[in-house]
């Protein structure tokens, strides 16, 4: 006999605070949710030290120590955090339709709704060799990585709020920074901007690109080219920090939800409503421009409460 499939009815994909939100308020509001937490568990914020702008920390927090708190707030009303990754969905077009989901590749599932959370994962250069030595001193993330590389010389790509984010933290790590802009301005704030130029060891370079980074198994160095004069110049460094924004998580999604250029969800007004019924965005996957825990978290909320009322509609 065929085994029987498990029906969901608010089915959350992705554990970063806007799916950890949308879980608080559907748990609450009777809607059983199950979190699905991909392969990072907690998200974006776990790779973060000091969080301090999240409302309600006077002193700050620890990105990991929150999405944990996260994590158990969701799970006192009753929501199922499950380690899994979707890897397929088949949405109904129908309103009031079943949604069909792939769990690992095997597990079969049917949702009510579904809530998106996904956010956003971070760019590469895309250079053969860079790619070759991820790992072996090629890095996404300063805050992960960074202790690695103390009192070393590094360098870091990118000009926007990030890179700058983490060329301070670097530079209080490691003995120098090189920090690359390809423009002749940085994307960063003004406030992040000074924070780069006040710190004596970062050595800001702008119209600087990676043309190749150099070693076999580990980072030697780096060779860059000056975009405007066209000069090269091989830097030696032992790591090399990658900072220059993130691509939405929104692969399996595509063919079925309407998108834009990016690849970010496109949510209806000020609704976190897909162009499917019942199936709803939230978070930095549906958000190309503030991308902020905070700001997350409120979709997340927003997207439970959208679920909420199409759930009441149908029974109505
Ligand atoms: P971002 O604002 O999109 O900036 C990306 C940076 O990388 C830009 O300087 C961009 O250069 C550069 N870049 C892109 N592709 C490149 C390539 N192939 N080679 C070299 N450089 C490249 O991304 P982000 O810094 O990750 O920030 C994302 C969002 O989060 C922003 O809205 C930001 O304000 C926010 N954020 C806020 C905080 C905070 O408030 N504490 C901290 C971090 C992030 P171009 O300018 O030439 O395109």
């Amino acid at each position: 006999m065929a085994e029987e499939i498990e029906r969901i009815k608010c089915l959350i994909i992705g554990s970063g605070p806007a799916g950890y939100t949308a879980a608080i308020y559907a748990a609450r509001a009777d809607l059983e949710p199950v979190v699905y937490t991909g392969i990072e568990p907690g998200g974006q914020l776990t790779t973060t030290t000091d969080v301090d702008n999240f409302p309600g920390y006077p002193e700050g927090v620890q990105g990991p120590e929150m999405m944990v708190d996260l994590q158990k707030q969701a799970e006192r009303f009753g929501t199922q955090v499950r380690f899994g990754m979707v890897t397929a969905v088949e949405f109904s077009k129908e309103v009031g339709g079943i949604h069909k989901i792939t769990v690992d590749d095997s597990t079969q599932l049917e949702a009510e709704t579904v809530i998106i959370s996904t956010g956003a994962t971070a760019k590469y250069l895309g250079l053969p060799s860079e790619q070759r030595l991820r790992g072996g001193g090629v890095s996404a993330c300063a805050v992960c990585d960074g202790f690695f590389y103390k009192d070393q010389d590094v360098a870091l790509v990118g000009g926007g709020d990030t890179a700058a984010e983490e060329a301070t933290y670097l530079a209080n790590i490691c003995k120098s920074v090189t920090m690359l802009v390809r423009r002749g301005e940085m994307r960063a704030s003004m406030a992040m901007q000074h924070r780069v130029t006040n710190t004596k060891n970062i050595d800001l370079r702008y119209f600087t690109e990676v043309e190749e980074v150099m070693g076999e198994q580990v980072v030697e160095g780096i060779r860059v080219i000056n975009n405007q004069t066209k000069e090269t110049e091989e830097i030696p460094v032992t790591g090399l920090f990658i900072a220059i924004g993130h691509t939405p998580n929104t692969e399996i999604f595509k063919g079925q939800l309407d998108m834009d250029e990016s690849g970010y969800i496109h949510t209806e007004g000020k609704t976190t409503q897909t162009n499917i019924p019942g199936v709803y965005a939230s978070g930095d996957v549906q958000d190309s421009i503030y991308r902020q825990a905070v700001t997350a978290a409120g979709t997340g909320c927003m997207a439970a409460l959208d679920a909420e009322r199409y759930l009441q509609t149908l029974e109505d």
